[in-house]
């Protein structure tokens, strides 16, 4: 029995990727077998895509760190033929044979069973950078934050992790400051909830250690000089939710806004996330995101595509979020 997979090999001049057909046989140890049928396209997947990052760590490997599907079999009691489920991280697409496939067998604690009102492809419009926006929030929150504390900062704003994190504030009442690079996105970030919007070139260069007081609370998904610069602007008392890295990985920070303003930095994971948060965060999207202002975020690709737009979030090219359809 096979499926067709996108599978990526080791050559002697970097990685090969081709669309194959693959032996059931040779899919990884798991008490569930999904038959995908959404995955997408997050700033990981197009590390792994086109090999600038080390993200695969076994070969030959199927990319795709996120999928929705229904089981197609099960020896968990949990999970039964015909149930939908959601699967982000856990090292899929990196250890675990991951997502750009028509099949996937995984553990099934790692399974999120689709919640009610969301369909797969709505799953996968949210994605991994969907939910890590959530998580975010969330972070945000227990910190004890709310839109009556002042503004939040969007930064990678037209971006995944930023349109969802926007659509998601603003719905919730925040004042929602959208930093971008791409002015000419400032309509679709409007109709996405942003307030008002700031050129990212104004946190991107080596800035004070202090500055003026801006915003009670961030979702940045940028890192680097950006999230020293987002910290030393925001207020006494207020938390900035850290989960990227699109200008590096690198915090040229000092800990002035720790120390002088009580600011908290909050780092957000999503791959390896406990399971009872993922299930807080995924009832919440499925309660919290309009579903007309997520369609207005995404756009679906074939499998085809994947080399292309892999290439293209990496250049920051990418507009909110990208689904893949796979075939049946
Ligand atoms: P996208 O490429 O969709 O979004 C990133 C955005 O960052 C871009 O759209 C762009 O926004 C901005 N950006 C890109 N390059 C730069 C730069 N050099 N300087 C400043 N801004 C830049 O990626 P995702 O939303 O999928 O992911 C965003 C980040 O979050 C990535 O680093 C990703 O690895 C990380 N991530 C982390 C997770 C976790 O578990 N911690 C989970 C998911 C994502 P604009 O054009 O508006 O300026």
């Amino acid at each position: 029995m096979t499926f067709k997979a996108l599978l990526i090999e080791k050559a002697e001049t970097g990685q090969t990727v081709n669309l194959v057909d693959f032996d059931e046989k040779d899919l990884m140890d798991g008490d569930v077998t999904v038959r995908i049928s959404h995955s997408t396209v997050n700033y990981k997947d197009g590390l792994a895509l086109t090999g600038k990052a080390p993200v695969v760590r076994r070969w030959p490997m199927i990319p795709g760190i996120d999928f929705a599907g229904t089981v197609e079999s099960s020896t968990n009691p949990e999970f039964k033929p015909g149930d939908a489920v959601i699967l982000n991280g856990w090292g899929t697409g990196e250890t675990h044979l991951g997502a750009y496939a028509q099949k996937s067998r995984v553990k099934s604690d790692w399974l999120v069973p689709m919640p009610a009102g969301l369909t797969p492809a709505r799953a996968m419009a949210i994605g991994t950078a969907g939910y890590t926006a959530m998580l975010c929030v969330l972070a945000l929150e227990r910190h004890g934050l709310t839109p009556a504390h002042g503004p939040v900062l969007v930064t990678g704003a037209a971006g995944g992790v930023g349109s969802v994190a926007i659509a998601l504030l603003a719905r919730t009442g925040w004042h929602v400051i959208a930093s971008t690079g791409r002015p000419e996105e400032a309509d679709y970030l409007k109709g996405l909830g942003a307030a008002e919007i700031i050129d990212r070139a104004e946190l991107s260069a080596p800035g004070r250690p202090l500055a003026k007081e801006r915003w009670a609370a961030a979702v940045d998904s940028v890192g680097s000089t950006t999230l020293a610069n987002v910290l030393s602007m925001t207020k006494y008392g207020g938390a900035v939710a850290a989960c990227g890295l699109a200008q590096g990985m690198d915090l040229p920070a000092s800990v002035a806004p720790f120390i002088l303003r009580n600011v908290a930095l909050l780092g957000v994971d999503s791959v390896m996330c406990p399971k009872p948060r993922r299930l807080e965060a995924w009832a919440r999207l499925a309660r919290d995101l309009d579903s007309a202002t997520l369609d207005a975020l995404t756009t679906t690709i074939g499998m085809d595509a994947l080399p292309q737009t892999a290439a293209d979030i990496l250049a920051g090219k990418v507009r909110g979020r990208m689904v893949v359809e796979i075939p049946a």
